[in-house]
């Protein structure tokens, strides 16, 4: 790998002497290069959709000022753009808001029960609508965590309407959440919440990427289904936040689970 060295150089005048310091600023120059990269990334998924704006305001003006079948298609098609923007600026939003929050430990509590049930009941129209079932698995006794419940709902959100937007239509998603107490040695003790779906799945090859911002398994699916690439980048520093870790346990055509596993020992900060 290369190196990028920033060199200082002193002259000690009496000694007629210099010195030379290297300083390793590779890191900063990698950071640099991300920010260009992101910019980019953002300047480019704003461009595509605003390209079609422009292509379908200039049609309107001249071919199609007298077709009205032509317009009302028209229009749909620029109001479906104009709704990609939207989400798109929204969760650049989110992704600022959450990363300047990263050094800010959450304090609230939370109860993550009725965060899971409160995801299930807003997401059950799209569920309907994409013939889904959504399935609801909690304890019976509620399951409470301290945290940031605004960012917990946004990180089950995101994951349940990836799960419904990629899952097999017709099939089931199940959000499952369990509480694993410090005794029980089987697994690491924490608040497990998976969502579970039985779509077409994730090659493992992408894995380690998903949660990077823009990048997308299936690019074309993603942009077809009105993706921002930028949901799962949202649910990793959320997670991070919160001291917590996402795992992604998916195979092609074996449907994909994503679990996040948030630590008990938040509960006595
Ligand atoms: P997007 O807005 O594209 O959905 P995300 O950051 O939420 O962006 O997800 C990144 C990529 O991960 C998606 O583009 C998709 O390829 C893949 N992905 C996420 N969840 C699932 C899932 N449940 N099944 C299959 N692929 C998924």
């Amino acid at each position: 790998e290369d190196t990028t060295y920033r060199v200082t150089a002193r002259v000690l005048p009496n000694l007629r002497v210099v010195v030379l310091a290297f300083q390793d600023v590779s890191h900063l120059e990698q950071a640099g290069q991300m920010r260009r990269d992101f910019v980019a990334n953002v300047s480019h998924e704003l461009r595509t959709p605003l390209t079609a704006l422009m292509g379908f305001i200039e049609t309107l003006r001249g071919p199609a000022r007298e077709d009205a079948a032509a317009r009302d298609r028209f229009l749909d098609i620029m109001q479906g753009e104009a709704g990609r923007m939207n989400r798109l600026v929204g969760d650049l939003l989110s992704l600022s808001r959450v990363e300047g929050d990263q050094r800010v430990r959450p304090r609230k509590s939370v109860n993550l029960s009725d965060v899971v049930s409160s995801v299930a009941r807003t997401l059950a129209p799209l569920a309907k609508d994409t013939s889904v079932v959504l399935d609801c698995d909690l304890p019976d006794h509620p399951v409470g965590l301290i945290g940031d419940a605004d960012q917990l709902m946004q990180v089950v959100t995101n994951l349940v309407e990836n799960a419904i937007k990629y899952g097999a239509s017709g099939g089931r998603v199940i959000i499952k959440l369990t509480e694993v107490a410090r005794d029980l040695s089987l697994r690491a003790p924490g608040v497990y919440i998976s969502v579970t779906d039985f779509g077409p799945g994730i090659d493992p090859v992408h894995l380690p990427r998903l949660t990077e911002r823009f990048y997308r398994a299936d690019s074309h699916r993603s942009r077809a289904l009105g993706g921002t690439g930028l949901g799962l980048a949202i649910v990793k520093h959320i997670i991070n936040r919160h001291r917590g870790r996402l795992r992604i346990e998916s195979e092609l055509g074996q449907g994909a689970t994503f679990t996040v596993v948030l630590p008990l020992d938040l509960n006595t900060v």
